[in-house]
């Protein structure tokens, strides 16, 4: 059976630009794992008369309709009555909302008042949904078939209620083909040379497949999607084509699957291998940084970062040559192989990564221009070292010089490790 569903998000901060409306990108991704066709995606204003005639044009449509936004206590929230009132439904009170809106009061020792207590009536009609994290609960509504879900606009909850209760209960109502997917991440890889690479693969993937391209930057995420209805042959078929999807890109460019991240892999190898990192950062500012010490456990296998962003810091901290930095600059090979080498011996680790580069938008030069970057990888018995170009704004030329640099970290630590 064909699926379809229409998402719409209620609230006149989205439509100010005052929020961007990231509710309907993850609701989009998740109903699209289990095989539905999202149909279109609406904002509208907490206009009862805006919500009336959004729900009834998107029915026509759609089995399954899912609204975020407009549930909370105050007087712009008006999502629950204007259902209430389509639905010719009289509110009741949600009686375990309730309990736990009188909890949260009481722990603080606060009066429950009733503009509080109204925050428990839901509309008699409908089948709360528990909310796990926060006291508003879903509401699910049905009308000839269709079903309609109203959440709460809070990210994090609308997220909760989507795992826990929306996609349960979707996949109990309607019958859905099997869909699996897999993601294979890969870095320096530009979308359209990917496309270059994988056009014949792709016209010869057996119906029932399909690969997205979802670039960010950096990274270029290729998920596979497959669909049918034995699972155990679907799961063969996916582990074989993702396989074949690999080779064909390449080991340099592909780091992981689903939700690996460069520095959780990076991370993993170096806890297995008893083996250290350290970095000296000009031009990324610490990202590095960041990005390593965002893996839980990264303290067994990084020591420590020197943001060495003036020269003097280069030459006092790291050790870098100051004829070196004069004479060639301190975006050069010398002066960033020289930082790689400095943290390393400076922290006592394996490893050590370099950045030296101009991020922009200002400080380029005719000989190197803004976006040119070194990074040096210092291994413990060699080094490697290269230029980079990233001809981007300041921010994602921090980003893409990051990935790259840790990327190149992964190989060199798989080619030491080899021997
Ligand atoms: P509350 O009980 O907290 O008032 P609510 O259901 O009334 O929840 P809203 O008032 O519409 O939800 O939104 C609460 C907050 O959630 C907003 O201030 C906004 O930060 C965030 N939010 C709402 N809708 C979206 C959306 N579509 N995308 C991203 N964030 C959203
Ligand atoms: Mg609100």
């Amino acid at each position: 059976m064909h699926v379809f569903a229409e998402i719409i998000t209620i609230g006149d901060e989205l439509l100010i630009g005052q929020i961007v409306d990231t509710n309907s990108a993850f609701i989009a991704d998740e109903l699209t794992k289990i095989g539905i066709s999202v149909r279109r995606i609406i904002s509208i204003p907490d206009k009862s008369h805006d919500i009336i005639e959004t729900l009834e044009n998107s029915l026509k449509y759609a089995n399954i309709l899912i609204l975020t936004g407009g549930l909370g206590p105050t007087s712009d929230d008006i999502t629950k009555q204007t259902l209430a009132q389509l639905f010719d439904s009289k509110m009741i009170i949600h009686k375990p909302t309730l309990r736990e809106i009188e909890k949260y009061f009481a722990k603080r020792g606060i009066e429950v008042s009733e503009r509080n207590r109204k925050q428990a009536e839901i509309p008699n009609v409908c089948t709360p949904l528990k909310n796990s994290i926060g006291t508003a609960p879903g509401m699910l509504f049905m009308k000839s078939g269709r079903q309609i879900y109203s959440l709460p606009g809070v990210p994090f909850e609308m997220k909760a209620l989507i795992k826990e209760q929306v996609i349960p209960t979707i996949l109990k109502e309607f019958k859905l083909p099997i869909i699996l997917h897999t993601t294979v991440l890969t870095t320096g890889l530009s979308e359209s040379y990917a496309a270059d690479l994988l056009k014949e693969w792709e016209e010869r993937i057996p119906a029932g497949c399909s690969l997205a391209y979802l670039p960010s930057p950096g990274i270029l995420k290729l998920r596979i999607s497959i669909s049918g209805s034995n699972r155990e042959i679907l799961k063969n078929q996916l582990k074989s084509l993702e396989e074949e999807l690999k080779s064909l890109i390449g080991y340099q460019f592909v780091f992981g699957t689903d939700t690996d991240t460069l520095q959780s892999v990076i991370g993993r190898r170096l806890t297995e291998l008893h083996q250290t990192l350290a970095v000296a950062e000009s031009c990324t500012g610490g990202y590095i940084a960041h990005l390593v010490t965002s893996v839980p456990g990264a303290s067994a296998y990084f020591y420590g970062s020197a943001t060495s962003y003036s020269n003097n810091s280069k030459i006092k901290v790291l050790k870098v040559s100051e004829s070196n930095i004069q004479s060639e600059g301190s975006v050069s090979k010398a002066v960033v192989e020289q930082m790689a080498e400095g943290a390393k011996r400076i922290f006592n680790t394996d490893f050590g990564i370099a950045t030296s580069g101009i991020a922009g938008p200002d400080g380029g030069t005719e000989l190197k221009p803004v976006g040119t970057i070194w990074i040096a990888v210092a291994t413990p018995d060699k080094i490697i070292t290269q230029k980079f170009f990233f001809p981007d704004v300041r921010e994602r030329n921090i980003v893409r010089a990051s990935i790259t640099a840790l990327n190149m970290l992964r190989i060199a630590i798989d080619e030491f490790n080899k021997k």
